[in-house]
């Protein structure tokens, strides 16, 4: 998994935005830069504050060590679907009630908050 902040997000088909990084950058397993595209795929980032957005990723190939890597934006995480805005606000307490359009399971939120005083 990359997770990069120079990205452009492009309209795809059926109104999905695609993630589209300025550079592949270097693989997160060896280091090599010879990353080359392999394909995309579908992924949903949620809001607690507003609806679900879709979004195509690009996956790419490291050809030195052969391993896949996503290339997220800087406002998805690597293994959730909340963006890391709705992480931050949860942890910050900073969600009001009449805010809420989806909130997380109440577990979800403990470990989030858990994670953060680590
Ligand atoms: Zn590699």
């Amino acid at each position: 998994m990359i997770i990069t902040k120079n990205y452009r997000l492009r309209e795809w088909s059926g109104g999905i935005m695609l993630v589209e990084p300025d550079s592949y950058g270097n693989c997160p397993d060896c280091g090599s830069r010879e990353l080359k595209y392999r394909d995309y795929c579908y992924r949903i980032c949620k809001e607690i504050d507003a609806d679900a957005k879709s979004y195509f990723i690009i996956s790419v190939k490291c050809e030195y060590c052969g391993r896949l890597h996503r290339i997220l934006s800087d406002f998805m995480r690597a293994y959730g679907q909340y963006s890391s805005k709705a992480v931050r606000d949860v942890v910050a307490g900073e969600v009001s009630n009449d805010d809420v359009i989806e909130y997380p399971c109440q577990i979800t939120m403990n470990r989030w908050k858990n994670k953060s005083n680590e």
